[in-house]
């Protein structure tokens, strides 16, 4: 049976666009360190089509929530068959 809980602790691993855009908030202001939205929305254009997202949100080699890694300027993909982004 499959569920919506991290496997270290019990919290839900679906997580609402408000979170993301509020944990997203800690960075205004650091545009060195943000994509534009075009590369934003490519890169999750890529992980929403990749066979390694869990859960529409985790990336299953970073461990990472895929909306918040992809802003980064100095995030790139992990797969191990080469970067897709
Ligand atoms: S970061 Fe890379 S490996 Fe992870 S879900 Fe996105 S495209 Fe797939």
């Amino acid at each position: 049976m499959t569920t919506n809980t991290c496997k270290g602790c019990t919290r839900n691993v679906i997580i609402k666009r408000e979170e993301i855009e509020h944990i997203l908030t800690k960075h205004k202001g650091d545009e060195q360190l943000i994509v534009s939205n075009d590369v934003y929305h490519l890169r999750l254009d890529t992980c929403k089509a990749c066979s390694s997202l869990m859960y529409g949100t985790t990336c299953s080699y970073s461990g990472c929530l895929v909306e918040y890694r992809a802003k980064f300027t100095n995030k790139k993909c992990p797969s191990p068959n080469g970067s897709k982004w």
